[in-house]
């Protein structure tokens, strides 16, 4: 990592080399405390001594400072790509694609270590991935859409019965039992 590097928040304050993991390094803005590191990096400290890769932390509630601007890469200035982390109301990394730069807002590393994914980032930002969280994302809107339609105690009475019916051996005929008068 190129360690003149200046942030891209409004203090454009130098970057300081800062430790991920052992054997990890990136660097970080005093300011912002943003975070950016080199994926050729990461493959290198994946590759090596496995066991420093950070575990899971169970229940670590971790504040992420998820910024919604479009960011620029600290190295080349080239707008990066916003990738989700998950399909929740969550927080997204930011990724030059020319630089193989990830940009890490505050708290977004350490929530990514604590659901014990430090070690899974290509996984994470690979399309099957991306495209597989999407899927989910739009899937959870209609879930919400409905909910909002119908109401909360319609949509668990009727997701308790799909539950009971799929345990059926005979799902189809019930179902259609149901529909018939
Ligand atoms: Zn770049």
């Amino acid at each position: 990592m190129n360690p003149s590097l200046t942030c891209s928040c409004p203090a454009h304050s130098p970057m300081r080399p800062v430790a991920l993991a052992e054997g990890l390094l990136a660097v970080q803005c005093d300011d912002c405390h943003g975070m950016l590191m080199d994926m050729d990096d990461w493959r290198a400290w994946k590759a090596g001594d496995a066991s420093r890769v950070p575990q899971a932390v169970d229940d670590e509630v971790i504040e992420v400072f998820d910024a919604t601007a479009v960011r620029h890469c600290p190295e080349c200035q080239r707008l990066m790509q916003r990738l989700r982390m998950s399909a929740g109301p969550d927080f997204r990394v930011d990724r030059c694609v020319a630089c193989q730069n990830l940009w890490f807002d505050q708290g977004e590393w350490r929530a990514i270590v604590s659901r014990g994914l430090a070690g899974r980032l290509d996984e994470m930002l690979s399309d099957g991935w991306q495209r597989r969280l999407q899927t989910e994302v739009v899937r959870e809107a209609r879930v919400a859409a409905l909910r909002r339609r119908y109401g909360d105690v319609c949509i668990d009475e009727l997701d308790r019965i799909r539950a009971w019916l799929d345990t059926q051996p005979h799902r189809d005929e019930l179902l259609a039992l149901l529909r018939a008068d």
